[in-house]
């Protein structure tokens, strides 16, 4: 193949570039022959496989020669689904050059300087899904250095924004900056600057937590140092030498926190990161989180719970429904409780009476003895109203967070 003077490399690109990667096929298991660990050679052979496994391992023996292959890493985390596109086939061009070194890639740990453009702003962000319209024209703008929390109800676009962020979901239309980049236009500098926490993990069953965990580390230069890595894990009480087969759904969970945390990004982006955790981890988490932020990290993380945006928030953006409802100060979430209240009388009452008090609604009676009411804000009209009537039973419940969306955003 050599025979010619023509880099067979050259040829296969050129014939894969032409549609023609049976041709190239040969060539490259040729050329791999004499050059087992080349690692270019292995990412072209990856694109003459048909079978998703075999171009995936093509795509580990091209990092095993080469960790810092980011083509081959960002080509991966698609075939494997982690990026939720699946990937056309086409080449874009990749390059016969050596890879970046990891330094000048900006592994490195040290922050870029300063610079006053938000970390991530999106304007008019739309997505579809078939038909189905996802997100309305986003508009969100999260600053250098805030701990940002990201809260909707189940269905409302969370997920989707965030994928959006890192082009891990090709958005439709808008404008999207993450760290003064757009993410469509230069995935891999955005990926290399964020840590990225999935919703549903996907983690390789075959290793253990840490084979996992230098794997991830070893795709970003060892960006990371190892006592770090333990830091995390121990104040997780995570066993790094479980095999991830055996984690419970909490433990995968951590798992993916060590990986998002433990090489000091930028920017980190976490969808739902303490959900399935126990009480004292979550702590644990939002703990972790304040530390990234004082230790200059931008944090935006995904939330179903109020209370603990609340703890460690300094802003809060409402999704719903695929629209920014608004940006707010946590603290005044809490002062928005809801609750509903069941009371039994022990003879008839008026119920208009109650029902006209401030934030009070009636949502259903029985009798005149068994009422059921809505509170928005303080109990304490409600109950004063109430010492004047025969009570036999009283029981309060709290809606849940999409009945609480649905309160307040009603008509908005
Ligand atoms: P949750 O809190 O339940 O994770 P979310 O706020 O993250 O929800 P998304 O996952 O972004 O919401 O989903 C937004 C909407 O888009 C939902 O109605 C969902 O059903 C829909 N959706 C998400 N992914 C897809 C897909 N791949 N195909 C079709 N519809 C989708």
């Amino acid at each position: 193949m050599r025979s010619n003077g023509e880099n067979p490399l050259r040829t296969a690109l050129n014939l894969i570039r032409g549609g023609n990667s049976k041709k190239a096929h040969p060539i490259l298991v040729e050329f791999l022959r004499g050059e087992p660990n080349n690692a270019q050679a292995w990412f072209l052979l990856s694109y003459t496989l048909d079978d998703p496994q075999h171009k995936q391992q093509a795509l580990i023996r091209a990092l095993r020669g080469d960790p810092q292959f980011e083509r081959a890493q960002t080509r991966l985390q698609m075939l494997r689904g982690e990026t939720g596109r699946t990937y056309a086939g086409k080449i874009s061009a990749p390059s016969l050059k050596p890879a970046t070194p990891a330094k000048e890639a900006g592994l490195a740990r040290s922050r870029p300087a300063f610079t006053s453009a938000p970390a991530i702003r999106t304007r008019g962000l739309t997505k579809f899904y078939g038909s189905f319209q996802a997100l309305h024209g986003v508009d969100l703008e999260v600053r250098r250095g805030e701990i940002f929390g990201f809260l909707g109800p189940n269905g409302a676009g969370k997920t989707t924004t965030i994928r959006s962020l890192l082009d891990l979901i090709h958005r439709d239309g808008g404008t999207v900056e993450v760290l003064g980049i757009d993410p469509q236009k230069d995935p891999v500098a955005v990926r290399r600057r964020v840590g990225y926490m999935p919703g549903e993990l996907h983690l390789d069953n075959n290793l253990t937590a840490e084979g996992l965990l230098r794997y991830f580390n070893d795709l970003r230069g060892r960006a990371a140092d190892w006592s770090t890595i333990r830091k995390l894990a121990e104040r997780l009480d995570l066993k790094l030498k479980q095999p991830i087969r055996n984690l419970s759904h909490g433990n995968k969970q951590k798992v993916g926190i060590v990986q998002t945390l433990m090489h000091h990004p930028e920017l980190i982006l976490m969808d739902e990161p303490t959900q399935g955790l126990d009480p004292l981890i979550q702590q644990e988490v939002l703990h972790m989180l304040k530390e990234a932020q004082a230790d200059g990290a931008t944090v935006f993380f995904s939330s179903h719970i109020i209370s603990e945006v609340e703890a460690v928030a300094q802003r809060v953006g409402i999704i719903r429904a695929g629209r920014m409802v608004e940006v707010a100060d946590p603290k005044s979430l809490g002062k928005r409780s809801l609750h509903r209240v069941h009371v039994r009388f022990k003879q008839a009452v008026d119920s208009n009476q109650l029902a006209r008090l401030p934030g009070v609604r009636l949502l259903s009676q029985n009798n005149g003895t068994d009422l059921f009411f809505q509170i928005e804000g303080e109990m304490d009209g409600l109950i004063k109203a109430l010492a004047a009537y025969p009570v036999s039973n009283f029981a309060t419940e709290r809606p849940s967070l999409e009945e609480i969306f649905l309160a307040y955003y009603e008509g908005k």
